[in-house]
């Protein structure tokens, strides 16, 4: 499997650091098929190359099987045409990395004060309102007058449809319940379609059970009873919300792994931005990206029936889960190590795996 990785910005370069020395480790000792290749995008590459993705990076991502991307700061990125294109989205976008499949669940010792959940937030990740730019034009946000901005809203059957079926195959995996969450009252054609679509793809999945629920309610609901919850499938701007509140009902944004996956490549980010208040502090939690780069390793194994990648994964996630029972963590979870010292220690328990 041929990787890439992109550390990005901020507390990207500690987290993501401690996951490539925890993928190394599994890969010698599972023996598997990994060749890694570290490259830059974002700030650094705006710096050497004047843009944030260099000539190049694009066709050398494509010839890899998968990205690490960490967390690129994009607040001060507003002009294209100036080679300051969002990573992040232009790799969601040109990849087509349609699925943003993220994580929430509570791991014993993870110090949270609410009720414990296990949950997956499935994100569409191509449109919405989040469909602007598609990277050659212009974007789908306008200046009507100086004064008023229109942004426009894509959504269409096709990526309705896929995504509610990578939510319904990843039901079957797990507790067989799918929780649409919609505002279908407010925006009747758009998110209507969507229901509609995971409606129609629900009946392809008999033994899943479906239930609807608009999206403002839902932040109350999943603080409330998050155990009702097993896989929660929602348009790309609600995921994104939705995904911060459950990743922190689980201890933290800290924890917030993810993946982002199409139909032949995916790419491991955390789903957290890069934390500039904490960045270069040994503060970070890098669980995050550890389990982005767990869920990539076994998103490989499964496609290309490669157990050994899957069991990799397990391992990954046992050790964090172990690590966090321990203690052996950062603050943000209860811990009292730095980045550094927990990645130290996640290395001596996958040892003793
Ligand atoms: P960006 O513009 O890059 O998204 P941000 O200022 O929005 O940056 P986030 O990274 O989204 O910051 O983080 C929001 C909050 O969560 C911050 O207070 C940050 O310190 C905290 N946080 C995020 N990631 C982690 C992590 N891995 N470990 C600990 N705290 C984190
Ligand atoms: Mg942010």
């Amino acid at each position: 499997m041929k990787i890439i990785v992109l550390p990005g910005d901020g507390i990207g370069i500690e987290t993501v650091s401690v996951a490539v020395d925890a993928l190394e480790f599994v890969s010698k000792k599972f023996k598997l098929d990994v060749s890694l290749k570290h490259d830059i995008a974002g700030h650094e590459s705006l710096k050497k190359y004047g843009t944030t993705i260099h000539p190049g990076l694009l066709e050398s991502v494509k010839n890899a099987d998968g990205l690490i991307l960490g967390p690129m700061a994009t607040y001060d990125f507003k002009d294209e045409a100036k080679g300051e294109i969002n990573p992040s989205k232009f790799f969601r976008k040109s990849l087509d990395l349609f699925a943003n499949i993220r994580p929430a669940k509570t791991f014993p010792g993870c110090g949270t004060p609410h009720k414990p959940l296990d949950l997956v937030v499935v994100r569409e990740n191509t449109e919405g309102f989040y469909a602007d730019r598609n990277i050659e034009s212009g974007g789908s946000e306008m200046l009507i007058t100086p004064d008023v901005v229109v942004s426009l809203r894509r959504i269409t059957r096709l990526c309705c449809e896929r995504i509610a079926r990578a939510a319904f195959e990843l039901a079957m995996t797990r507790r067989k319940h799918v929780t649409v969450v919609h505002k279908a009252n407010v925006l009747r054609l758009g998110d209507g379609m969507f229901i509609d679509s995971c409606r129609l793809v629900g009946k392809e999945f008999p033994e899943v059970q479906i239930e609807e629920i608009i999206v403002d309610a839902m932040m109350a609901h999943v603080v409330r009873t998050p155990e009702r919850y097993d896989v929660l499938v929602t348009t790309n701007m609600f995921g994104d919300i939705l995904s911060d509140l459950t990743a922190e009902l689980s201890g933290s944004l800290g924890m917030a792994g993810s993946i982002n996956a199409g139909s032949d490549y995916a790419m491991a980010q955390a789903a957290h931005g890069s934390a500039p208040d904490i960045a270069g502090k040994n503060l970070a939690n890098p669980f995050s990206q550890v389990w982005s780069v767990a869920m990539l390793l076994n998103w490989y194994g499964q496609r290309k029936n490669k157990p050994q990648f899957v069991t990799a994964a397990q391992v990954m996630e046992t050790a964090m889960a172990q690590a966090i029972a321990a203690g052996e963590s950062t603050k943000d979870i209860g811990g009292k190590l730095g980045t550094k010292e927990t990645g130290q220690a996640l290395l001596e328990r996958l040892s003793r795996a």
